[in-house]
């Protein structure tokens, strides 16, 4: 450890009680990484963590870092999948999960403020005892944070209907770099003064400043739900489904879509038959008083295209849809996997997931796909078949070339995945495997923006999709982007080399 960290070590001890600052091994270790892949050289234990109670504590904590000019990495639930919240050398995490307080829940007004550390879950259980709902449903709920979410402008299934975090954030409350605390924004639907900070801040994946407040906007929680499985014979005829119900001018509040082997994944988990039924699965939600109405719509269109429909009231569909919404691994440790989230234009779902099957056969991997199908938004994941893998697979972070949580695909039944770590030099994966994992990848997100889409719909480029990041922008937008955070942090010390280049 070096003169100054020990500095940073002096300073921040005078500063924070030890019941809100650690330096304990096993404490720092766990908040060097998140959910994202990533390879031990980059696994960086931070110098402390603190765990902040108030805005008081966190502007203390930034001026500290002005004055020792530590990096500060701030975290939520740790649940970035794209690397958002790995610490870096030297640095100190601010942990913000202690700040958990619903602050105003303001029913006539379907406005609530809450802390950062709020559990989206929770926000959502309060709201629900006023008929409301917060509608950004990552299927990382039960766990992510509000203040996480905004940072990454998280999605869901429901984004289709009630849009992205960003069409939720009303307010926001936050320490700059300086350590000042602004406001943003307003309380009301509208507002139009001045630039849009607010919109800036979310999204911005903690590089702008700390969301210590966030004003939320509520919407109605729908006391009628109808559920739709259609299995479809072929992907394509699945695809056009999405399309027709477009046509129809109907708007279910999800529609998910499952390939065969998600299936697959979820009938070896669950022991159901889902894949004898067709090839792929659509499952669709409506809300609202029209549920039942559109739902009859709905199936109907689908019925058109020959898919296999549930009956109304099936509780089948009911519980598809709350395995889609929790699951996220299958429990599969002894393979690599890749999960990707890309976007395409909805019209171009057919051609994207066809392209992608191509790209998994020509680089020998394989393929499983989900796909928030109602706003064009993919999860695909390519991994490695396990008869490639050596008998020397560990799991967990510190020794690989390649760890990777599978995306939000299977079966709650099992436990999480953990990240999974392969070495390819000591008898693991090998790195041919490696390299054409990484060539699928690459192709898959270069198909992605060929057809007019992103290459992240809803996890942030973090760290980890740093590489992709000029493909997606041009020069003068991304050097607009460095003047941005040079007004903000000119001294680059907030959450430094991440979601920008
Ligand atoms: C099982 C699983 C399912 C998931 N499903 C989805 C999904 O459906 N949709 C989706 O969009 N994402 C999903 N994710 C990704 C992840 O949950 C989201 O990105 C989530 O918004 C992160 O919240 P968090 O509290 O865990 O934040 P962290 O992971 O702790 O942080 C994420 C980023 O935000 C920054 N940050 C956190 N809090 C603040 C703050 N208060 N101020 C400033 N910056 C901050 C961090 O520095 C980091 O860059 C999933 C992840 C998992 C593990």
């Amino acid at each position: 450890m070096s003169a100054s960290d020990n500095d940073v070590l002096t300073a921040l001890r005078s500063a924070f009680t030890p019941g809100t600052l650690t330096t304990d091994a096993a404490e720092l270790d766990a908040h060097a990484v998140d959910q994202g892949p990533l390879e031990h050289w980059q696994v960086h234990p931070p110098l402390a963590v603190v765990f902040a109670e108030s805005t008081q504590d966190v502007q203390l904590l930034v001026r500290l870092s002005c004055e020792h000019g530590f990096a500060l990495i701030t975290r939520g639930a740790g649940t970035s999948v794209s690397g958002g919240a790995n610490s870096t050398e030297g640095s100190v995490v601010l942990n913000l999960t202690r700040m958990n307080q619903i602050l105003a829940m303001r029913p006539e007004d379907e406005v609530a403020v809450v802390e950062p550390g709020v559990i989206n879950a929770d926000l959502n259980a309060a709201a629900a005892e006023h008929g409301l709902m917060y509608a950004p449903d990552p299927a990382s709920y039960r766990t992510s944070t509000i203040g996480g979410n905004v940072a990454t402008n998280a999605g869901g299934l429901r984004c289709a209907k009630y849009g992205v975090t960003r069409d939720s954030v009303l307010a926001l409350d936050v320490v700059l770099a300086d350590g000042t605390l602004i406001h943003t924004g307003q309380a009301t639907f509208k507002g139009v003064a001045g630039y849009d900070l607010t919109s800036l801040f979310v999204g911005s994946e903690g590089t702008l400043g700390i969301v210590v407040g966030v004003t939320v906007r509520l919407r109605h929680l729908s006391a009628h739900t109808e559920t739709i499985a259609a299995f479809f014979d072929e992907l394509t005829t699945a695809a056009q489904g999405v399309l027709d119900i477009g046509r129809a001018r109907v708007q279910p509040a999800i529609t998910e879509l499952l390939d065969r082997r998600t299936m697959l994944a979820l009938d070896e988990a669950q022991g159901s038959d889902l894949a004898q039924r067709g090839d792929t699965l659509l499952l669709i939600q409506t809300d609202g008083h029209g549920a039942a109405i559109e739902a009859e719509i709905i199936r109907e269109v689908l019925r058109a295209l020959g898919a296999l429909v549930s009956d109304p009231g099936s509780t089948e569909s009911e519980r598809l849809i709350e395995l889609r919404r929790h699951a996220r691994g299958d429990g599969i440790v002894n393979e690599v996997r890749v999960g990707e989230d890309v976007a395409v234009p909805r019209s171009r779902l057919v051609d994207y997931i066809r392209a992608i099957e191509d790209l998994a056969e020509e680089h020998q991997v394989q393929l499983k796909v989900v796909a928030h199908a109602g706003d064009g938004n993919l999860h695909p994941t390519f991994s490695v078949p396990s008869s490639e893998l050596g008998t020397d697979t560990g799991t967990g972070t510190g020794t690989g070339t390649e760890t990777r949580p599978d995306d939000d695909a299977a079966s709650p039944a099992q436990p999480e995945a953990a990240p999974v770590t392969i070495d390819a030099t000591e008898g693991g994966l090998p790195t041919s495997a490696v390299s054409r994992l990484h060539a699928a990848l690459d192709g898959s997100v270069r198909l992605a923006l060929e057809m007019g889409g992103t290459i992240t719909g809803e996890h942030g480029i973090g760290t980890y999709k740093l590489r992709w990041l000029d493909w997606e922008q041009s020069a003068e937008v991304i050097a607009l982007q460095r003047r941005i955070k040079d007004v903000f942090d000119p001294e680059r010390r907030l959450n430094p080399g991440r979601a920008i280049l």
